[in-house]
């Protein structure tokens, strides 16, 4: 494993973390499947997980708001594509865009991210 990078720009956008690799990987979730980098609704940036975030910003995460989940807010490691946060979590665990698999251990953690209200 190399030490990866602070940014990487996937399709048009910027993903900030800790150890990146090319399709979003970081130093905390590094398995085949850890593809995705999510927007945090406090600082409009996307990071791949919630411990990139902690690392990296210099305030507390904010989940994405129930209003927004027709926004872009999910980005496809592989291919680039931002989903809404609702195909996001309607997908069943693969892009719709290009058919990579997500890790579906990530569902454990979309309080995080995604607030239901
Ligand atoms: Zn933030
Ligand atoms: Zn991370
Ligand atoms: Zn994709």
């Amino acid at each position: 494993m190399t030490d990866g990078e602070p940014t990487v720009t996937v399709g048009d956008h910027e993903v900030h973390g800790v150890g990146l690799d090319a399709e979003t990987r970081c130093t905390h979730y590094a398995s085949e499947r850890d593809v995705v980098a999510i927007r945090f609704g406090c600082c409009d940036t996307y990071y791949p997980c919630f411990r990139c975030h902690a690392a990296v910003a210099d305030h507390d995460a904010t989940p994405i708001p129930e209003a927004e989940f027709d926004d872009p807010g999910v980005l496809c490691g592989v291919c680039g594509t931002a989903l809404t946060v609702r195909s996001y979590l309607e997908c069943d665990h693969e892009c719709p865009a290009c058919g990579a698999a997500f890790n579906p251990g990530c569902v454990a953690h979309h309080d995080r991210y995604f607030d239901r209200g």
